[in-house]
């Protein structure tokens, strides 16, 4: 099926009950094909009427833990099952998954950073257009699954902006309980008018992310965190009937309000973090030590948490540039505006 508004072709039919797997058509000209193609996985399960859920994974290529709860979910959902439709995309940005790198290797852009995009731009600008003009007019509910990558680490969690209108803030909330991450936290990011949250609540769509590992490994919790959350989330949407039940704890709204929250390198070095995500930590406490190990007798120089908190994120243990962030404290949510 083509789109007037995007170089994008797709094989399936978004209309079409039942299930559809297949793939997005990239045109990409390159040396060895100027005619040549990127095939992007999707899988459409739509049954009777009822809303539509967008889940996707691999928008940063090296966050593998909502690519396999996504692709696993893909094959497995019974369209029988479903009253309404599930697009399932996971690995939104093929070049950059393949090549295992957050940012895309053919554009050497971070496609969390392109959106609205553009149809006639670089390619993940086209692909954050196709997301944006096509897919998301359909949709109903996104959920959007990245973990800290290569960068860092994070407690698995579902995440999720302030919303103005208390009704859509108040549902918002509920979703993130159904997902049932050990956390939730709202956020005010550091740079947020271009990721595909952004563009999902432009469009009044209902949005959670999550954070569900990260150091460039697989997270056993949070594949699990996100196999199941998935299926919850279904059926908080009431298009799927069953639910995985569990006994796991409830979800912990967090927030991370202010500057503070963040730790910076204030050099480049070897960082040596001092807690692992999930830990408390407090106001004044080392966050963790930068080494500066090229130079002989020079001294360790110490970061500072400036929050009392939960460890959300951290970086290292590795090398660090200066400006990298180091770790991310989350406070209890306090209701209020974040
Ligand atoms: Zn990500």
């Amino acid at each position: 099926m083509a789109n007037a508004t995007s170089r994008i072709a797709a094989d399936i039919d978004f209309d079409r009950q039942g299930r559809q797997s297949g793939y997005l058509r990239a045109p990409l000209s390159r040396n060895t094909s100027g005619w040549g193609i990127v095939e992007i996985p999707i899988t459409v399960v739509k049954n009777g009427s009822g809303p539509t859920v967008l889940f996707t994974g691999g928008i940063h290529g090296d966050e593998y833990e909502g690519s396999i709860a996504v692709s696993e979910l893909a094959r497995t959902l019974d369209p029988a099952a479903v009253q309404g439709r599930v697009i399932l995309m996971p690995a939104v940005n093929i070049p950059a998954v393949l090549n295992d790198t957050r940012l895309s290797p053919v554009d050497g852009r971070d496609m969390n950073r392109c959106f609205p995009g553009n149809a006639k731009g670089t390619f993940s600008e086209m692909l954050a257009h196709y997301l944006d003009a096509v897919i998301l007019p359909m949709v109903d509910a996104s959920v959007d699954l990245h973990t800290a990558g290569h960068s860092g680490d994070s407690i698995p969690s579902t995440n999720m902006h302030h919303i103005a209108d208390p009704v859509g803030m108040a549902r918002t909330l509920a979703a993130a309980e159904a997902f049932g991450a050990p956390y939730n936290v709202v956020f005010a990011g550091v740079d947020e008018g271009a990721t595909l949250t952004s563009s999902v609540e432009r469009r009044g769509i209902l949005s959670l992310g999550t954070e569900l590992g990260g150091w460039g490994r697989v997270n056993i919790e949070g594949v699990r965190v996100a196999r199941r959350g998935l299926r919850r989330f279904l059926h908080f949407m009431e298009i799927v009937e069953a639910a995985p039940d569990d006994d796991d704890p409830k979800t912990r709204h967090m927030q991370v309000g202010d500057r503070a929250c963040y730790a910076f390198a204030p050099s480049a070095g070897t960082f040596e973090p001092r807690n692992t995500v999930g830990q408390s930590v407090r106001a004044g406490d080392p966050a963790g030590f930068l080494h500066f190990v090229e130079d002989v007798d020079r001294e360790p120089v110490e970061v500072a948490y400036q929050r009392d908190g939960i460890l959300w994120m951290s970086a290292g243990p590795g090398r660090v540039a200066r400006g990298d962030t180091v770790s991310v404290v989350m406070t209890d949510y306090s209701g209020g505006k974040v």
